[in-house]
């Protein structure tokens, strides 16, 4: 890979906006504070990130059950597991400029980093970052409901109906995967912080002996998913939080970091919560949250860990990662080189020409492909500008249908990264494409 520009930033949110991935929201009304929305080639990149997810956390797993639960939630989950009173960010206002700033985000905590000014900020106040609102025509504290700002107590609250219903006994997990929402003071750096999010998160139950081993096991395990997908190693690595950083709750937190163009940052956070969360549950709802072994007689609330991933987040990150520019015959090429899974398209069919001639077999090699691959069709403009099209998208393989194919009933394929060409015959076209996408 080429060297990558000092610009990337800017320029792969350039990218996203002009070619489809991602577009400011309510943009027609100016734009609507830091949320965006995930156009059409953005939506199948971020269903590709969460299906890697769950392909690896569930599908490959016979431990691991998902759930999807409900995003509008009761303010008694909050009340237990502490988010009512202490999931706060500290506020401080600039009195010189107004403006608001997350204290412990600020390089500098004297200076303030939109007018400049030193010692002008207020003293701190705790900032809760629950969006809050009411459920039903009436709004009183009765009515109060909350969006959910993380999808972790979807499983603990769900721990006994899960338990009883898949039959797993721990070690087992429980994934989800689904939008969060937090009021962000101060949203920023594109998708990586936005008050609209989505998260992969897993509760992985274990026995309270085997803890400190699973907790190992699924930052090694966590790491490696981000590696196989395309992170360089160098641009990733596991931050054990130091003991003053670590929440109440937890006996080891470590993030995943990825280097990001302004410094590393965190991806994930995977902790032990010990059994914190079903222990809180317990005692606020009145239920047992346990498991009872039958084999060897003992009761047990398990211990959990967490790992706590960001699915937007990290589709930002695979972005940042994958993009590359280079000379080719005097011409500069953006290429998005995303591992195949994560690719919006795996693979673009375009005839040479728009002759009527080419259209009709394109159109069959299409609609032979689209049973088992996210396809793209183009037709328009030359068939280099069409390549640079398919290279910004990242689509891995181009298939081309020229004058040729109508006798040799075979077409070209095109691979994205060395663009190098092979001459394929439509009959074979679906297994060669396979054998290199599985
Ligand atoms: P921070 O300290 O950066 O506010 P956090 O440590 O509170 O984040 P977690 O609660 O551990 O974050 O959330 C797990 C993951 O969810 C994060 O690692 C991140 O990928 C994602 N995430 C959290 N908040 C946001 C957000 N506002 N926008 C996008 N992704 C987020």
């Amino acid at each position: 890979m080429s060297q990558q520009p000092a610009d990337l930033m800017e320029r792969v949110v350039n990218l996203c906006k002009r070619r489809g991935f991602i577009f400011p929201s309510a943009e027609i009304y100016g734009g609507f504070r830091s949320t965006y929305d995930y156009g059409p080639i953005g939506v199948q990149m971020l269903r590709n990130v969460k299906d890697a997810w769950w392909r690896s956390m569930v599908q490959l797993r016979d431990e691991v059950v998902g759930i999807d639960a409900a995003i509008l939630s009761p303010p008694a989950i909050w009340e237990a597991s502490g988010h009512l009173t202490s999931f706060a960010d500290p506020l401080v206002d600039c009195r010189e400029c107004k403006e608001r700033f997350r204290l412990d985000k600020l390089d500098d905590p004297d200076v303030c980093p939109s007018c400049g000014k030193r010692g002008t900020f207020t003293e701190p106040r705790q900032f809760n970052l629950m969006f809050k609102t009411h459920a039903g025509p009436v709004e009183n504290e009765g009515a109060v409901a909350y969006l959910r700002p993380e999808t972790a107590q979807g499983m603990f609250v769900n721990f006994k109906n899960v338990l009883e219903t898949s039959r797993k006994r721990p070690p087992f997990g429980i994934a989800q995967v689904g939008k969060s929402f937090r009021n962000e003071i101060t949203p920023q750096n594109f998708v990586f912080r936005t008050r609209e999010f989505e998260q992969m998160e897993l509760e992985y139950f274990v026995p309270p002996a085997d803890a400190l081993r699973w907790y190992e096991y699924w930052c090694e395990e966590r790491r490696r998913w981000y590696v196989e997908l395309g992170i360089p190693e160098d641009k990733l690595r596991l931050r054990p939080h130091e003991p003053d950083e670590l929440s109440h709750y937890s006996s080891g937190t470590s993030d995943v970091e990825f280097l990001f163009p302004w410094g590393w940052d965190e991806l994930e956070g995977i902790a032990n919560r010990g059994d914190y969360d079903l222990t809180a549950h317990a005692r606020h709802s009145g239920e047992k949250l346990e498991y009872f072994d039958q084999a060897t007689g003992e009761r047990y609330v398990p211990h959990v860990i967490e790992p706590a991933a960001g699915a937007t987040r990290t589709m930002m990150a695979f972005l940042l990662a994958a993009y590359d520019e280079e000379e080719v015959r005097g011409e500069t090429r953006v290429v998005l080189r995303l591992h195949h899974r994560l690719a919006p398209y795996k693979v673009a069919v375009l005839p040479l020409s728009k002759k009527d001639t080419l259209v009709p077999m394109a159109r069959e090699v299409l609609a032979s492909l689209q049973p088992h691959f996210m396809c793209d069709y183009d037709e328009t403009q030359s068939i280099g500008r069409r390549y640079r099209r398919q290279d910004e998208l990242g689509t891995p393989y181009c298939v081309t249908v020229d004058f040729e194919s109508l006798e040799d009933k075979a077409v070209t394929v095109r691979e994205r990264d060395a663009m190098t060409q092979a001459r394929v015959p439509v009959d074979d076209l679906v297994g060669y494409l396979r054998d290199r996408l599985a």
